[in-house]
């Protein structure tokens, strides 16, 4: 992530695609029964998102963002020389972290010379051709169910399927040669995103925040970039199209939403049944036909309408407490969607000083918490039924999910520890 001491400026004269009126008509037309499954509200003010604004790629050439601490936060992911006694801050939290990152960053890194730093700023380079004959797909549906199993198989832990919507595609992606956009192609014929949710592991989350918590968090995308690349290699062998991405190309928050993986929360993440807030997800566009996934609210938002315990929480105050807002004064929100959405800047500068990520509104959710304990199966089955009050009531009564200390996560290790913190009844909070 390293960038040169030069401060770049942008916008630049380049022009960015943007989708017509007409093509935002037929688009909003066409998903209108989807959109309003999965919750998504899109306004007159609505406008595709350019990624030369999202908050990591504003570090690079926005003076209002960068300063000496961002500077210091992504150096750090490099080599863990600035160490500091706190704890979950010293060299081995920060090695740790960073050895996570770092077959994730061996693929971004690849192609830097072309500006292209694959699964962040741009989509994955497919080293494998696509086969000259296609396998017949006879059945969308039992193709989607292979697919799926292939990809649990690969180690993703969620994975649903839907249709590729354009008003989530990026209007621009980077070129990180000198932080300038640059047309976000994808090849023609593309149909259907196969998203994949990978769950970041418990124990880690816990510690948030911390260096050592960011190893949960590079795990995943080590993971990701592997399994990606396996599934579309297969399915490029099958001869259909399959371009491997994790956070470039487009948003994967709808796309989640969509392929019925979860719910959107305040804390502008999407809270799974199976792992709460505590998955990081990918996506696969194809062009092999599939059967899509319909959204499947499960009680998120009427929850979240009643609990701010993620934005009480927040040490930057960079959540929002009331009702879904369209307006936001954030340069790295979308335009025009109405939602819970983060101050970003805020957020972003709480990362900074930290030199290392924040999700601390992931861990004190209360989604968070496994169902493998008999209060964890009451909560989640309480918070999404009509009696969510009952839920709040226990969770205001429980306080907030206590922070596990990293020196007692390495303790832990020492003495070998095994299973999660849930199966072991999280005896020492
Ligand atoms: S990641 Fe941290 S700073 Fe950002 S919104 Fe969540 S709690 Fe706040
Ligand atoms: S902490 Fe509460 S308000 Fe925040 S995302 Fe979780 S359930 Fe929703």
């Amino acid at each position: 992530m390293k960038h040169g001491c030069r401060t770049l400026a942008w916008p630049s004269n380049q022009p960015v695609e943007t989708l017509s009126d007409e093509a935002l008509a037929e688009l909003n037309a066409r998903f209108a029964a989807s959109d309003a499954a999965a919750g998504i509200e899109i306004g007159e003010a609505f406008e595709p998102f350019n990624q030369m604004n999202d908050m990591f790629t504003r570090a690079f050439w926005d003076d209002d963002v960068r300063s000496k601490d961002t500077d210091a936060f992504f150096d750090s992911y490099r080599s863990a020389s600035s160490p500091r006694r706190a704890e979950g801050f010293t060299q081995k939290d920060f090695a740790l972290r960073n050895a996570s990152w770092i077959v994730s960053n061996l693929l971004s890194n690849r192609n830097n010379d072309d500006g292209e730093r694959e699964g962040f700023q741009a989509p994955i380079r497919y080293d494998t051709p696509v086969a000259e004959t296609k396998v017949t797909v006879d059945d969308p549906h039992e193709q989607a169910s292979e697919i799926k199993s292939l990809a649990r198989m690969f180690g993703a832990d969620l994975v649903g399927v839907t249709e590729i919507d354009p008003r989530w595609h990026y209007s621009a992606r980077v070129d990180t040669r000198n932080f300038s956009p640059v047309a976000n192609d994808l090849p023609e014929g593309l149909t259907h995103v196969i998203v994949m949710g990978h769950a970041m592991d418990e124990d880690l989350v816990a510690t948030y925040p911390s260096a050592l918590a960011g190893a949960a968090t590079g795990m995943e995308y080590s993971h990701e970039a592997a399994i990606v690349i396996q599934l579309a290699a297969y399915i490029r062998n099958l001869g259909y199209e399959a371009v491997p991405s994790m956070n470039d190309t487009a948003l994967v928050i709808p796309y989640a939403v969509k392929a019925g993986l979860g719910e959107y929360g305040r804390n502008q993440m999407v809270i799974t049944p199976e792992f709460g807030p505590r998955v990081r997800f990918s996506k696969i566009f194809t062009s092999l036909p599939l059967a899509s996934d319909a959204p499947k609210p499960f009680g998120i938002r009427a929850y979240c309408d009643i609990c701010t315990k993620c934005a009480d929480a927040c040490p930057p105050k960079a959540l929002p407490f009331g009702p879904p807002q369209e307006d936001n004064d954030s340069t790295s929100t979308i335009k025009g969607v109405k939602k819970w959405s983060a101050d970003c800047e805020k957020c972003f500068g709480y990362w900074a000083k930290l030199k290392s990520d924040c999700a601390i509104c992931m861990r004190v959710c209360p989604f968070n918490q496994s169902k493998s304990t008999l209060y964890g199966r009451l909560f989640h089955a309480v918070a999404t039924s009509k009696f969510r009050k009952v839920a709040l009531y226990l969770e205001t009564k429980r306080g907030m999910a206590a922070r596990l200390k990293p020196g007692q996560w390495w303790l832990r290790l020492r003495g070998g520890m095994t299973g999660t913190l849930s199966d072991r009844q999280r005896l020492d909070r």
